[in-house]
């Protein structure tokens, strides 16, 4: 569902470019709302979230798709964590629709689903892994990178039942935006994938914002 923010940007207390193939991690506060901009278009943001008072609660795919009866998030979708409580609404949403099914390339899948050779390529599990190791204080270790968004990021479902990487729908200067529910470590990875459509082939940046 297409839904456009009243925000400004102009008026947002922190904003942050992530450039293409790097990680972005930060605490939004409860009742903090963020944005993610598509700022060239077509660029996938593969993002975990965990709660800031205990990381071992932390978003599940499985409860926020049977809650809403919808495997796509757009505007309207409550984003649920393992514990089934609502950790971020999604309140606007300028793509209207975003994958969670997907999963994150990694350089496992990546050697399966294209070529051995591939194996050496940057990957958003890399881009995770990095960003745990440089932040210890969070405790999160590898066996806390579990299930993601992929925002931005174009999966339909197919008629038999299958998923497909498909060219994406969104473009330069949308964006998704998420109330917070609770205070939520947000852990994004800025895709650097080449090897199918979910960047066009060439991953660019992304830029956060938050708002009080
Ligand atoms: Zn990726």
């Amino acid at each position: 569902m297409i839904k456009e923010s009243n925000l400004k940007p102009d008026a947002a207390q922190f904003r942050e470019t992530v450039a293409a193939g790097d990680y972005f991690l930060k605490v939004v506060k409860a009742g903090q709302t963020f944005r993610i901009l598509d700022l060239e278009g077509n660029q996938a943001a593969d993002t975990l979230f965990y709660s800031a008072e205990d990381p071992s609660e932390r978003y599940s795919a499985m409860d926020t798709i049977r809650e809403q009866g919808n495997a796509y998030l757009s505007a309207g979708t409550r984003l649920r964590s393992n514990h089934n409580r609502v950790m971020l609404d999604i309140v606007a949403d300028t793509c209207g629709r975003h994958d969670t099914l997907g999963g994150a390339c990694a350089t496992e899948s990546n050697t399966v689903r294209y070529d051995l050779e591939k194996r050496h390529m940057h990957a958003c599990r890399d881009s995770w892994m990095l960003a745990i190791a440089e932040n210890e204080e969070l405790g999160l270790s590898k066996r806390d990178i579990t299930h993601n968004i992929n925002f931005f990021m174009n999966v339909p479902i197919t008629p038999d039942g299958g998923l497909t990487f498909e060219d994406g729908i969104s473009a330069p200067g949308k964006y998704v935006e998420m109330k917070a529910q609770m205070d939520t470590i947000v852990l994004i990875s800025n895709c650097p994938q080449l090897n199918n459509p979910c960047n066009g082939y060439n991953p660019t940046p992304v830029e956060i914002l938050v708002w009080n």
